[in-house]
């Protein structure tokens, strides 16, 4: 008998960054190891309608899916622990919800009744996270923000509702809180978890299971008073301990049973779960043969939470060569012409990473500069990518003020432009937009397919012909440039279908010198490492072996 959609909703207590996205997505892994379908979802309380117009400095990563949405940082844990395919639907804020019931309200869906948070806006979130629950057996929804919050109360007021609309034994309700070792005490404290879940409880809300963040393995006396205090069983209090890699938490979770716990609350029979492929990866992960220094050289290096699916991906490149990959985040600001050799000679490969605005551009473009002249396995992405151009086109094909129009305008040799008019794939519609073009939702972005040319680094790295890769930019390499740069020795190795978009550069006399105008950082899983991640590494390995 197949049973009725179940939902799983994930709060958090007492303090931000216990890792809420990162339980979400272990949850996740481990329903799918036991043959479960599942989804998630992220619930975010901020007013803006969706991060893309935030600063990397304060919310982190913009994480893109296939159709373009520009999404939560945690959507790319949930993508890379899970098989679950994720787009617009899985990720809604405030601003989102208000959007759509003040469109209503203003056509006057609502016949003149009043608008209130409670049902309108309730039922709106309720909606959102229905429409994510056609075919799969499990929906996990994560709350962004933590108990108490102002801004998060009407998603709690919903997810509380959802429970009686669904009927009980289909929902559960999860809790992440923190319980502090406390070292002058000499022991852990559960008095922020009492109240975390006390505030939970006044809203309405009984958590299931609690999961407990913490440097050690929680004893049984301390669950037990956890439990007392909490109104839970015993064995629904779970340690979720510091790890040594992100990828163990799924096996840490299993190992008290957490899944056996939740499919049992949830009345759901599976088969018993299968996690050979995550202890293969954490021992691949904690037992490298080797190890390379990247040196990533960005705006964003203070917060490295402004490149989580790039430090994700190059880790997954050193899992696919069964290697350690050491970062080593270097301010582009500080790059000039007599600190640039010191700060990256020990760099096995160079990476400039994406970004915007032009603070650190021309560290960005020494940096490459370096790469190029010392032979240094060199990867550039979307920014990095076009700055890789810029750089090549000024230093060796002669045109010096060359650079992109992003930063200056006039330049005689604008490399790197903005495409007024372009074909986008996905709508099959001719898309138009200027300088004066809102800056939200204005962008590339999400999945195009690109063609790629033999006998390129890219064709050997992904052996075949046709790809499809995940974009966020507005800017694009000009065309009238093309000839004169491949006379010149970098030459396009990726185009789109029409050959009208350039998507990857190389430089042809160099072991590793590799630009793309995408973001394949984003498509990057630790279980199917990326391609170039793994080409890349792979060649600054052989960098590295090859120094005397
Ligand atoms: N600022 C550049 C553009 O908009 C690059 C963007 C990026 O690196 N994601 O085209």
């Amino acid at each position: 008998m197949p049973f009725p959609t179940k939902f799983i909703f994930v709060t958090g207590g007492v303090l931000s960054s216990l890792g809420k996205g990162l339980a979400s997505a272990a949850i996740g892994a481990l329903l799918e190891s036991r043959g479960l379908t599942i989804t998630l979802q992220k619930l975010d309380p901020y007013i803006n309608v969706d991060p893309g117009t935030m600063n990397p400095f304060q919310h982190g990563e913009v994480f893109v899916t296939d159709d373009g949405a520009e999404t939560d940082l945690d959507l790319g844990h949930y993508e890379r622990f899970t098989h679950a395919r994720l787009g617009r639907n899985n990720n809604f804020t405030t601003g989102k919800i208000y959007h759509s019931v003040i469109t209503k309200e203003r056509r006057g869906d609502y016949l003149g009744g009043t608008v209130q948070v409670i049902p309108h806006i309730t039922d709106e979130i309720k909606k959102n996270i229905m429409s994510v629950a056609k075919d799969v057996d499990v929906v996990i929804a994560e709350v962004g923000g933590t108990i108490g919050d102002i801004e998060s109360l009407p998603f709690q007021e919903a997810i509380r509702q959802f429970k009686s609309d669904v009927g009980k034994e289909n929902v559960l309700y999860v809790h992440l809180t923190l319980v502090p070792y406390i070292a002058t005490a000499g022991e852990v404290k559960t008095k922020p978890t009492q109240h975390s879940v006390k505030e939970l409880r006044s809203i309405g809300i009984q958590p299931d299971i609690l999961l407990c963040r913490t440097d050690r393995f929680l004893s049984k006396e301390i669950k037990s008073k956890i439990a007392l205090f909490c109104n839970v069983d015993v064995d629904q209090v779970i340690t979720a301990k510091d790890v040594e890699t992100i990828y163990e938490v799924p096996l840490v979770f299993h190992q008290q049973h957490l899944d056996d716990k939740i499919v049992q609350l949830l009345n759901i029979w599976t088969r018993a779960p299968r996690l050979e492929d995550w202890e293969r990866l954490v021992e691949k992960v904690k037992q490298p043969k080797d190890s390379v220094t990247i040196a990533i050289v960005g705006k964003y290096i203070h917060l490295r939470e402004s490149y989580k699916s790039l430090n994700e991906a190059l880790c997954h490149g050193g899992i696919g060569n069964d290697c350690k990959v050491d970062l080593d985040f270097v301010d582009s600001e500080t790059i000039d012409e007599a600190s640039c050799r010191e700060r990256l000679r020990t760099a096995h490969g160079i990476l400039v990473p994406g970004g915007f605005g032009i603070r650190g551009i021309e560290g960005k473009i020494r940096a490459i500069r370096f790469s190029r002249e010392n032979k240094i396995p060199f990867f550039g992405i979307c920014l990095g990518m076009q700055m890789a151009v810029v750089e090549y086109a000024r230093h060796v094909a002669k045109m010096e003020e060359a650079h992109s129009t992003e930063f200056d305008e006039t330049t005689s040799f604008p490399v790197i432009y903005l495409m007024t008019e372009w074909f986008d794939y996905r709508s099959q519609t001719v898309q138009r937009r200027d300088i004066t073009s809102d800056k939200g939702g204005t962008m590339r972005l999400g999945a195009y397919p690109c063609m790629l040319q033999e006998d390129s680094v890219a064709y050997r790295a992904y052996n075949k012909k046709e790809i499809s890769e995940r974009h966020r930019h507005r800017y694009e390499f000009n065309n009238e440039f093309k000839e004169r740069l491949q006379q010149a020795g970098l030459f396009a190795s990726g185009s789109s279908p029409d050959g009208k978009l350039v998507e990857i550069v190389e430089m042809a006399d160099h072991p590793w010198f590799l630009g793309c105008q995408f973001h394949p950082e984003f498509k990057s899983r630790p279980m199917n490492p990326h391609p170039l991640f793994v080409s890349f590494i792979r060649a600054a390995l052989d960098h590295k072996h090859k120094q005397p």
